[in-house]
C-alpha cells in the first residue's frame, strides 16, 4: 500500500509502473543562485535521478526553462529526457526536437537591442537562450520595474507570437507557444510516459501551467516553497524534494501524499 492510500487521500494505490515523473530544475531540484550560470548541483542528484528513472521504467523527465545543453552538463554523465526552454525543445530517448534561433529573426534583433538598452543597468543579467531571452534582476532589485516594463514593451513590439513569462526575479521573452503543460502533454503521448499517471514538481509561476495539465490528468502536482499555487501538495525546499526522491529511488513507497 502506498503512503497516499494510507493517508486516505484521493490517490489510489499505484505501482511504480503507473507513475511518470516530471521535475523542474532551478528552485525545485537545486537552489536558485544569484547568477543563473553559477547554479551548483548536489553530486548525488544525477545518480538519484538515474535510479529513479530505472525504477519508473524510464518515465522521468526534467521540465525546465533552461536549454537541454545546459541541463546535460549539470547532470553528467546521464542524458535524461528533457523538456527545455519552457518546452520549446525536448528530447525523449535519442529523439531530439530543437528550437532553431534563426526561425525567430525578430527575437534575435530584439535580443541585440535589449543588450544595448540594459548594458548600463548594473546587475541586470541578460540570458540569451537563442529562442528566448531572459532578463534577471536578482542582483539589481532596484531595477525590477524597469526590467518588467522593458520586457513587456519588447514582447508587445514583437506581436502576438511572443509573450513574457514571469518568474522569480526574472522576466523572459519567448514564443507564445512555449509552455510546460504543453510539453508534458507531448511526453504523455509517447512511450514510456503514455498511460501513466503524472507527477510534476515545480517552484515558480511557469510551473503553474504544468500543474494545470497534471491536475487535468488526475496526477499529483507539487509546489516547492511558498507562493499561491494550484498544486495539490507542497514541500519546503529543493533539499526536501531531493530527500523524498532519494528514499523513493532506494525502494521506498511513493513519498508524496497529495496533501497540502
Ligand atoms: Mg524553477
Amino acid at each position: 500500500m502506498t503512503q497516499a492510500a494510507k493517508a486516505g487521500t484521493p490517490l489510489s494505490p499505484a505501482g511504480e509502473a503507473e507513475w511518470a515523473l516530471f521535475l523542474d530544475f532551478d528552485g525545485t531540484l537545486v537552489d536558485i543562485v544569484e547568477r543563473p550560470e553559477a547554479v551548483s548541483v548536489d553530486p548525488e542528484l544525477p545518480v538519484i535521478l538515474a535510479r529513479l528513472k530505472e525504477r519508473l521504467g524510464g518515465a522521468l523527465a526534467i521540465i525546465s526553462g533552461r536549454p537541454i545543453s545546459f541541463l546535460d552538463r549539470r547532470l553528467e554523465p546521464f542524458a535524461f529526457d528533457i523538456g527545455g526552454l519552457h518546452g520549446l525543445e525536448h528530447r525523449i530517448g535519442d529523439r531530439l526536437y530543437q528550437c532553431q534561433p534563426e526561425e525567430h529573426p525578430r527575437l534575435r534583433e530584439m535580443a541585440d537591442r535589449l543588450g544595448e538598452v540594459l548594458a548600463l543597468k548594473t546587475g541586470v543579467v541578460i540570458e540569451d537562450k537563442g529562442c528566448s531571452v531572459a532578463l534577471h534582476w536578482r542582483l539589481a532589485p532596484q531595477e525590477k520595474d524597469f526590467v518588467l516594463s522593458t520586457a513587456q514593451a519588447a514582447a508587445e513590439a514583437l506581436g502576438v507570437d511572443y509573450r513574457v513569462q514571469y518568474g522569480k526575479a526574472v522576466a523572459e521573452i519567448l514564443p507564445a507557444v512555449a509552455g510546460k503543460g504543453r510539453v508534458i502533454e507531448t511526453f504523455l503521448q509517447q512511450s514510456p510516459y503514455r498511460g501513466r499517471r503524472p507527477i510534476f514538481a515545480g517552484d515558480d509561476l511557469t510551473d503553474e501551467n504544468g500543474f494545470a495539465t497534471i491536475n487535468d490528468h488526475g496526477g499529483l502536482s507539487i509546489r516547492i516553497g511558498a507562493g499561491e499555487t494550484i498544486a495539490r501538495e507542497r514541500l519546503g525546499t529543493p533539499a526536501d524534494l531531493r530527500h523524498s526522491l532519494s528514499k523513493w529511488a532506494a525502494g521506498g513507497p511513493l513519498p508524496f501524499t497529495g496533501d497540502r
